[in-house]
């Protein structure tokens, strides 16, 4: 009898799993219908022996020092503060917006100073900032927003930024300095070996079995089990009783180019003219070096596999309606950025976990994140994680 089914093995399904096992000894089998651990953050060594992000490009970055602490029992670390740049007309500019994206942009020799009062001379300021164009115009005005946000936001999103809510676009700041980072957190590292890696050490415990290739559908009426944890879609738990929710959904197209570097930043966005928002180039992240390197572009997709919730008003209604069924059900914990349907990063959904965990044991997320149990993790070694396949139940 297994005292946990933990439904998705991502961050969410991953650290309840090692939390419950580690910090309070419970038995738990986690499954997920993918043929690997670790959900959206998966990596591996392609054909070619470059590590690659199967998912898109996932950059690690938080405020919060108790999930990197916690994180940080599971990998070691490679500093790593990622820089993007936009294609706008016709050049490769910092994004976000700072003092050289518009000198450059605009042929200009502006000093901070100056470029505060230019930025505020095109602002278009709005009384109440609602929607994701308001935030942006009301920052920098209408042309820079058509510029390299517009475009964006409508491929990305299959929507116009008014039809989104401000919290979308206020994730990119505007900057008058020169820094040009994309992120200013005050942890940003990349697992030393990977994601994997830190999910294989996270669910090595002899109290956690896998299941891959596993729809949790095909076991639940066969394995017994005392509670549940779901991290898949929220609506999908329901049998979509009040209709699909809104996700967004992208199709990577992967790469291997003969060359050592195929572009000058880590990630270029490219708002306008291309079909793809964005092109990745892994080594940058990674750190790795090899002869060739490996890409990716992302095409956004009405249909697909589930990767962003919308957020807008009408979708929070419909999650609302979702939110009192799963709320109804004592039975069963909904966790993870697809069944609480929030755009969330990674160290959110950690932090969302931890809290979670600590709910269970009534304690702080803080003490939650590093209370261990008498039975420890057993001897580290991260090829020893026991992976049950579906074929052994039939
Ligand atoms: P997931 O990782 O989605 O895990 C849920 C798992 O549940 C999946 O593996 C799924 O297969 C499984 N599942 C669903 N239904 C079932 C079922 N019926 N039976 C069995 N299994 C099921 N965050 C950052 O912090 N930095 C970034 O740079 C970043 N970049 C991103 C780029 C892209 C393209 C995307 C899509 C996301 C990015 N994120 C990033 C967000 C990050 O991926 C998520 O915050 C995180 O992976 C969420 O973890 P989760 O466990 O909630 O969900
Ligand atoms: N965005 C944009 N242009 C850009 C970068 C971002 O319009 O060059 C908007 C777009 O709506 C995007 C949102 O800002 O979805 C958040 O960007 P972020 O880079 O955080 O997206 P993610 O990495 O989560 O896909």
């Amino acid at each position: 009898m297994f005292d946990y089914l933990i439904v998705g093995a991502g961050f969410a399904g991953s650290v309840l799993a090692e939390r419950l096992a580690n910090g309070s000894d419970k038995k738990v089998l986690i499954c997920d219908k993918r043929p690997h651990i670790a959900g959206n953050a998966y990596d591996f060594y392609n054909d070619e022996g470059i590590l690659i992000h199967k998912y898109g490009p996932h950059i690690f970055h938080t405020n919060s020092k108790d999930v990197f602490d916690y994180l940080s029992e599971f990998t070691e670390w490679r500093t790593y503060e990622h820089r993007v740049l936009a294609s706008v007309d016709g050049m490769l500019v910092p994004m976000p917006i700072n003092l050289d994206t518009i000198n450059k942009l605009y042929g200009l020799n502006l000093t901070a100073f100056e470029v505060e009062d230019f930025l505020a001379s095109l602002a278009e300021p709005c009384d109440q900032i609602k929607t994701s164009e308001d935030v942006v115009v009301s920052k920098v005005g209408r042309e820079l927003y058509e510029k390299f946000f517009r475009n964006y936001t409508r491929k990305q999103w299959g929507l116009d930024p008014s039809e989104l809510d401000a919290s979308v676009t206020s994730r990119v700041p505007t900057r008058t300095t020169r820094d040009d980072r994309y992120f200013t957190d005050s942890y940003q590292a990349m697992p030393k070996h990977g994601y994997t890696r830190m999910f294989e050490k996270m669910l090595d415990h002899p109290n956690i079995k896998i299941m891959l290739n596993c729809d949790y559908q095909e076991i639940i009426e066969e394995i017994p089990f005392r509670e549940l944890i779901y991290t898949g879609p929220i609506d999908a738990f329901f049998n979509y009783r009040y209709g699909k929710l809104p996700y967004r959904s992208l199709e990577f197209k992967h790469e291997t180019h003969d060359m050592e570097q195929f572009q000058s930043a880590p990630v270029v966005n490219y708002p306008n003219e291309q079909a793809f928002t964005r092109i990745t180039e892994f080594k940058y992240l990674t750190g790795q070096e090899h002869k060739k390197t490996s890409i990716v572009y992302e095409f956004p997709r009405a249909e697909g596999d589930p990767y962003y919730p919308v957020p807008r008003k009408e979708n929070a209604d419909l999650y609302a309606k979702y939110k009192t069924l799963a709320d109804a059900r004592s039975d069963v914990r909904f966790v993870g950025r697809l069944a609480t349907y929030r755009y969330y990063n990674m160290d959110q959904i950690v932090a969302q976990a931890l809290t979670e965990y600590g709910k269970m044991v009534g304690k702080k997320r803080q003490e939650a994140a590093a209370a261990k149990a008498a039975v420890g993790n057993s001897n580290g070694s991260s090829a020893s994680v026991q992976t049950l396949n579906n074929a052994h139940l039939s």
